[in-house]
């Protein structure tokens, strides 16, 4: 088959060849990919930046997001045929750990991530253990599917949040994982909503406007950001404050915008940032840290696919042939794109 390898260290090496099919062992299954959709962290492995928990196992083909159809099942595997349409969790515990016994195999030392430290699904077939797949509703969209594991992110967010209705909300940062967010927290009831982003983001602040933001502004400064919140406020700062920039001056503005006995939560991939721990405590902060997601989460994101409160295909700006995968990562960077799917 063919399919998208990441070949070697450093930045690039990445290209289309062929490579065996994959054949499923005992518990696992072999997918069809209808779509699979590429995430900042692709890019992140593309341009030699991702800081993981095991090193990658070059060459490997990523892709985490993905879609598809069972093409063929490994001994053992019960409750599932050729033919079934599915989408799929990103992530396998080791199943024996304190937090996998919890059901939290987000946060197992010993993880494993298609795409990541296995092969993923940038390629016409996938091969994953059965206990990943999640098979669909009838009529399910399968580019919206595709986005399971991103849109799961925000529904583990909400989980940490409990946001109300008519709580002032900031989203920094109007990428796909910004946007994703807007399109859950809306359907939670919360808002005004106010989406921020740099005056290149005008296309994405656009979407974001479409995707029913109360109020979009592109910014220029920390000094800016914090006279819109305070505006749309009374003075007092947005409740929750969502940071999806992965640039420290966004972990700024979110920590200057937000309102006392607020939340914060930083999503953006950050690593060290100069931050005044003062803020924290005068303003009685909550900080939540929030890292990828499990069944629960992924079900429910499922869910608000199916029953239309949000629709995770709107954000694809490009869908491209598995031939042009490379390029798919590298539209990924421009700000005219949001999500790029790659359509096998
Ligand atoms: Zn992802
Ligand atoms: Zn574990």
């Amino acid at each position: 088959m063919r399919a998208l390898l990441k070949t070697a260290p450093g930045v690039g090496h990445m290209t289309v060849a062929d490579v065996p099919d994959p054949t499923p062992g005992p518990g696992e299954v072999v997918v069809k990919v209808a779509y699979a959709t590429v995430c900042g962290t692709d890019v992140l492995v593309h341009d030699d930046k991702y800081v993981g928990k095991r090193p990658l196992p070059f060459p490997f083909i990523l892709g985490h997001e993905v879609s598809g159809e069972i093409a063929e099942v490994g001994p053992g595997v019960e409750g599932l045929r050729p033919g079934t349409k599915v989408g799929m969790e990103s992530i396998i515990g080791c199943g024996t750990c304190y937090h996998c016994l919890r059901g939290n195999h987000n946060l197992c030392p010993q993880w494993h991530h298609i795409g990541l430290t296995m092969d993923g699904g940038f390629a016409e077939y996938i091969k994953v253990p059965a206990s990943l797949v999640i098979p669909l509703p009838e009529g399910a969209p399968l580019d919206s599917v595709a986005m399971l594991e991103p849109l799961s992110l925000a529904v583990h967010t909400m989980h940490r949040l409990s946001p109300r209705p008519a709580q002032p909300v900031a989203i920094v940062g109007p990428g796909p994982i910004g946007l994703l967010h807007l399109q859950v927290i809306k359907a939670t009831g919360a808002g005004p909503i106010l989406v921020l982003g740099r005056p290149e983001d005008a296309h994405r602040l656009q979407v974001a406007a479409d995707l029913g933001a109360d109020r979009v502004e592109a910014v220029n400064s920390i000094e800016e950001a914090v006279a819109i919140a305070r505006e749309m406020t009374a003075g007092v700062g947005m409740e929750i404050v969502i940071e999806a920039t992965g640039v420290p001056a966004g972990v700024q503005t979110a920590f200057e915008i937000v309102a006392g006995n607020g939340q914060l939560v930083t999503l953006g991939l950050t690593r060290f940032t100069e931050l005044d721990i003062l803020q924290v405590i005068r303003k009685n902060l909550t900080w939540h840290g929030v890292v990828a997601s499990v069944r629960r989460h992924f079900l429910e994101a499922l869910r608000l696919i199916t029953t239309g409160r949000v629709d995770p295909s709107r954000l694809i700006t490009h869908r491209l042939p598995l031939e042009q995968g490379v390029d798919a990562i590298r539209l990924m960077k421009e700000r005219a794109s949001l999500k790029v799917a790659i359509v096998p």
